[in-house]
């Protein structure tokens, strides 16, 4: 039998309920979601990597060991890595990731035509940036360590590959690109939904930031000093890497020398462009572009663009200029003279 008393208590209950249900949802919807993030220095520069929501704290405990595995894997330096390995005259069997790094900086070596190009490490060995001990090669060393670089020179034979005597290998403008996809991947397996990887300036914006927002990536300013932005771009889901020869670089009777060498000269790369930025879905596509695109120079920079597409850019020339392409055009700001690629 239905008694209005008992009634009334029931419906108190249930709208208590309601009340103290309501107010949970609300709190664990207002409170952000949990922040980890680690900060270390591996392949030669400072990392952070930041990750949202459960589990995110393994998460970034996960990426950094990725990136500390292909480091050991990759470092030219490193006795133990495979690439010391092959670099000096050994012929290893070869790992799945360097097989997979290894074929892709050659394919895009051949797409770039040789812009960028997987072998130059004797000639960089040369200017003394490998060891911090810089110089200028004279032109007779230059043309006797070029005849050692040419990416069409390494033969592959199935997980082993031989390079000819004198001959290296060099992941230092591709490594941090393929770490950071990496990273990413592992957040997303994890069900990560907002992270920001920054691998020393290869940076991987995953998700949006937790507030729903697009996350804001500052684009250097080559010329600026404590780090100033010549302008924002605001992506999700993207890799944002820049190259330019003011990151590295030693100067010589007034003369700057860049680690971006043109593997046609020999010479560190110097046109008319400070640096390059590569906005697309994969960070190796990114680093090996922005390496690739700044060698080029404006004009061949912006013909690879037309003529293979699947990414955009940010050219800073030496005239002040930026040059950006269309599909970004929307979500760049700056101060700056601003001209579209189209
Ligand atoms: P960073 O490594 O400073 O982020 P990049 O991605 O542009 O900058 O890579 C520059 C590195 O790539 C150099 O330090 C060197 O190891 C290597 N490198 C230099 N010139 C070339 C080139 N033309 N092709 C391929 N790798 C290059
Ligand atoms: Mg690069």
């Amino acid at each position: 039998m239905y008694n209005i008393k008992e009634g009334g208590d029931y419906l108190r209950k249930i709208v208590g309920a309601v009340l103290i249900l309501s107010a949970f949802l609300l709190t664990s919807c207002s409170k952000a979601p949990e922040k980890s993030e680690e900060h270390f220095f591996a392949m030669d520069t400072y990392m952070s990597i930041e990750a949202y929501g459960d589990n995110s704290e393994k998460c970034v405990s996960q990426a950094r060991k990725r990136v500390e595995t292909l480091e050991k894997l990759w470092s030219a330096t490193d006795e133990n890595s495979e690439i010391y390995a092959i670099n000096h005259g050994k012929n290893p069997e070869l790992s799945v990731e360097t097989l997979d790094l290894l074929s892709f900086t050659l394919e895009m070596s051949a797409k770039t035509d040789g812009a960028f190009d997987a072998t130059i490490y004797p000639v960089l060995t040369a200017w003394g940036f490998t060891a911090d001990e810089h110089r200028v090669p004279d032109e007779n060393e230059l043309a006797e360590l070029l005849e050692k670089v040419g990416y069409g020179k390494v033969s592959a034979d199935g997980n082993k590959i031989t390079l000819e005597k004198g001959m290296m290998l060099d992941f230092g403008g591709a490594a941090k690109g393929y770490a950071s996809d990496e990273c990413a991947a592992i957040m997303r397996e994890n069900g990560i939904k907002s992270a920001l990887i920054n691998l020393g300036g290869n940076v991987y914006a995953l998700g949006k930031r937790p507030d729903g927002n697009l996350w804001k990536i500052g684009i250097a300013d080559p010329l600026g000093e404590n780090s100033e932005n010549a302008g924002i771009v605001a992506v999700s889901d993207r890799a944002v890497v820049t190259s330019g020869n003011y990151q590295r670089s030693f100067t010589q009777n007034g003369k700057t020398y860049g680690h971006i060498i043109d593997p046609k000269t020999g010479y560190p790369a110097d046109n008319d462009l400070l640096s390059v930025t590569v906005i697309a879905e994969e960070g190796k596509l990114c680093d090996v572009l922005s390496t690739a695109l700044f060698v080029m120079g404006r004009e061949r920079a912006e013909r690879f663009f037309r003529e293979n597409g699947g990414f955009d850019m940010i050219l800073i020339a030496k005239s002040g200029e930026i040059y950006i392409t269309e599909g970004i055009s929307e979500n760049f700001t700056s101060d700056r003279k601003v001209c579209v690629i189209n």
